[in-house]
């Protein structure tokens, strides 16, 4: 109300103030609209509104669109907002409930030759409005033109493809824009599992000869996880400075074109995966003054990397870094700091005519913390300091010393008598100095156990009728004996289902089990989260279905990402089908983390966890974190985790898998199996096989595709097992692969006959 209404006070005596109830009022008043006029939106929902906003303000008398109260005007449904002309001002609107039926939620172009300068757009809020197809494209907001300003905004929740913020540099009209960027909260953007995940991107390879000059300063990135990369500077001359990266998995990329300016910046990990700091490519860079704290980010998520580049590179490769000063920075217990980064028979030339100095480092955790991993001569290294920790042998010069670190007053360390690193004064932007008052920010955490706990008693559909009437968070409680499912119960909802206290014992009698009636038991749907613990499912009623899957994801559209918890659970008798799987992923879903811990499968002709339904090879996947512990499997007729990423995309740090102190026995021998292993793990960028049996059972598959994949398999015994089989598909050199310390037990009769 306020902030209209001081715009509207100080505009002068002729400006017309346009009260709109209707699409056709706003529609007839924006063909009016002249200098220093104001069109005000009721409050309330304006559902499917494509909102049209041009015209020729001035500096001093901007038009205006407005709502009659900050944060109380809702656009819903299939709404946006395009913006054309020049001295434009937007604020006070909220987009949530609904998605854009075009390529962008707030454009500044009202259409491709009519483009918007010298505008902006400030207290917006663009809330979970995504599309909803996961891999269907858009950006949030696409700035064009020149001299732009968005701030003060909030933006939060994109779940499908495509830049959160793009700067769009497709003409001459739009390039050394001088556009400004500032004070916006970017929330949390959850991991998209595929490429096109980036929170902001500034031009694109095609244009990254030309200058952009975009200010982007004092924004707050929160958890901003959708892929490696959180921002992607892909033109020259752009300044970053005094942005806060909380918790964000990625970095800051200086992707293509040259000139550009990251200082004051401040990206706290917080022990957090993969999170990381600041990569170099190209020329002329400068980065100085920026903090790094807690960041586990390695290889190009590094807290600073500096990359190898392609020689002569073509527009879309790597170019050179050349003349990169890099000063005056604090990286503090982070995992890694990496110079030559990428370098390969294609990224052959190292850095040149480029300073390092003034930095403190700081690693954490074992092994290497600096990593060279090729010519630095090219790299001329001032004073810089280094805390107990491990550095490269090619630095002798960085030598490590005792460095007392203490916490200033600006929640940054500080080393105790030296001057290094980050300057004293340096202040992060606060949260809450960011993005729309009026609008709370979202809270971290899951809602499991949040809700109310319901007893439910044994019997047919009791379940199924108290799963149907569950809210939110709630606790499904239920009493021993036999429950009957008649119906897949579909989950929108996060759930927990568990056996009552008494019955964690596990006196057989006491026990808790379900049965059902139909192909699936639980169907995941839009906002479903499940947790199942210490009770029995049995698939001995289920009838005979092509697809049967104990949980399934839906055939409708998933948004969010959604997590499985599985504790002390018993599977039995899923064997109706030649392919009864326990849990089944399906297209365009996508798990945050599926975990299953000391349970126990039995008698099952599928797989555990099916995640293999993204087959188009454009690297997209259905899972971020696989995690089975203290879990026994006898009897599996397929490959109890089939795991696929294919393709050869590098975008996403996952897929994720850990295997251990769990059993495995005769599993992956179905005449049926058609993978002819006991797991598939295609395109995992992280598995980790540690401390498990397995006793006669199908050999283990391990395909890596592109990127750095790791695997360890260790510490296990292998039992009439063939051993491990790793494949390098795209990589040709030393496997990338780690076996070690694992037992084999002479193979048995039936092995030997495979071999
Ligand atoms: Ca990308």
């Amino acid at each position: 109300m306020l902030f209209w209404a001081c715009l509207f006070m100080s505009a002068p005596a002729y400006a017309e103030d346009y009260f709109v109830r209707t699409q056709a009022e706003y529609f007839a008043a924006e063909k009016k609209v002249k200098a220093g006029d104001v069109i005000i939106l009721a409050n309330g929902e304006w559902r499917d509104f494509e909102i049209k906003f041009s015209g020729k303000g001035t500096s001093k008398k901007p038009i205006t669109l407005t709502s009659e109260e900050a944060g109380k005007v809702f656009l819903t449904g299939q709404s946006n907002l395009r913006i054309g002309g020049s001295y434009m001002l937007v604020s006070g609107l909220v987009f949530k409930d609904g998605f854009s039926p075009t390529n962008e939620v707030i454009s500044f172009r009202r259409s491709k030759t009519e483009l918007a300068n010298n505008s902006r757009v400030t207290q917006v809020v663009i809330d979970g409005f995504s599309k909803v197809d996961r891999f269907e494209s858009d950006y949030w907001v696409g700035i064009y033109g020149k001299n732009n300003r968005f701030d003060h905004n909030h933006l939060s929740g994109k779940t499908n493809k495509g830049v959160t913020l793009a700067v769009r540099l497709t003409s001459e009209d739009s390039q050394e824009n001088y556009h400004r960027i500032d004070h916006n909260y970017f929330g949390p953007r959850p991991v998209l599992g595929s490429n096109g995940g980036e929170t902001l991107r500034i031009g694109t390879s095609k244009y990254s000869a030309s200058n952009s000059y975009t200010l982007v300063e004092n924004n707050y990135f929160d958890r901003c996880d959708g892929e490696v990369e959180i921002i992607s500077s892909k033109s020259g001359g752009n300044i970053f400075r005094g942005n806060v990266f909380y918790e964000s998995s990625g970095t800051l990329t200086l992707r293509h074109g040259n000139d550009s300016l990251v200082e004051n910046n401040v990206f706290f990990g917080n022990g957090k995966d993969h999170t990381g700091g600041i990569r170099v490519i190209n020329e002329n860079q400068t980065v100085r003054n920026n903090y790094m704290e807690g960041l586990t980010g390695t290889g190009f998520a590094s807290a600073l990397t500096v990359m190898n580049g392609v020689p002569n590179s073509p527009i879309n490769r790597y170019v050179q870094v050349d003349n990169a000063v890099v000063e005056n920075n604090s990286v503090i217990n982070s995992k890694r700091v990496t110079f030559n980064a990428g370098a390969d028979s294609e990224r052959s030339a190292p850095p040149v005519n480029s300073s390092f100095s003034g930095n403190i480092l700081s690693g954490s955790g074992k092994g290497t913390f600096i990593k060279v991993q090729d010519d630095i001569s090219g790299i001329a290294f001032g004073q810089n300091y280094l805390a107990a920790s491990e550095a490269s042998n090619d630095l002798a010069a960085l030598k490590a010393s005792d460095i007392m670190f203490e916490r200033a007053d600006n929640g940054l360390l500080y080393p105790i008598g030296i001057t290094a690193g980050v300057s004293r004064d340096l202040k992060p932007v606060k949260r809450d100095q960011t993005g729309a008052r009026w609008y709370a920010k979202p809270v971290s955490g899951n809602n499991f156990g949040k809700g109310a706990m319901v007893d439910v008693a044994p019997g047919e559909d009791t379940l199924s009728s108290a799963f149907a009437a569950a809210k939110e968070g709630d606790t499904l409680v239920l009493q021993p004996g036999e429950y009957i499912v008649n119906k897949t119960m579909l989950l929108d909802k996060t759930l927990t289902l568990k056996a009552g206290a008494a019955q964690a014992d596990n006196a057989q009698a006491q026990k808790v089990v379900i049965k059902f009636g139909r192909p699936s038991l639980i169907e995941i749907r839009e906002g479903g989260n499940l947790a199942l613990q210490n009770i029995h499912i049995d698939g001995s009623l289920a009838p005979d279905s092509v697809g049967n899957a104990v949980i399934r994801t839906t055939i409708y559209p998933i948004q969010s990402n959604f997590l499985i918890q599985m504790q002390g659970v018993t599977v039995t008798n899923l064997e109706v089908n030649k392919a009864f799987h326990f849990i089944n992923l399906g297209k365009s879903s996508f798990a945050d983390r599926v975990s299953i811990n000391n349970s126990r499968f039995q008698n099952i002709s599928g797989s555990i966890i099916l995640a293999a339904a993204e087959t188009e090879d454009y690297g997209q996947y259905n899972a971020e974190y696989i995690e089975v512990t203290g879990s026994s499997f006898t009897d599996i007729g397929s490959a109890a985790f089939n795991i696929y990423r294919g393709g050869r995309d590098e975008s996403t740090f996952g897929p994720h898998f850990l295997l251990q102190q769990s059993s495995f026995t005769n599993v992956g021998k179905s005449g049926n199996n058609q993978s002819g292993a006991s797991m598939v793990l295609h395109g995992v960028q992280y598995g980790d096989i540690v401390e498990s049996a397995f006793t006669a059972s199908a050999p283990i598959i391990v395909r890596h595709t592109v990127g750095r994949p790791q695997t360890r398999i260790m510490r296990n015994a292998f039992s009439a097992t063939e051993a491990p089989i790793v494949e390098e598909l795209n990589f040709e050199g030393p496997s990338r692969s780690e076996l070690s310390n694992n037992a084999f037990v002479e193979a048995g009769p039936e092995v030997e006959a495979n071999q």
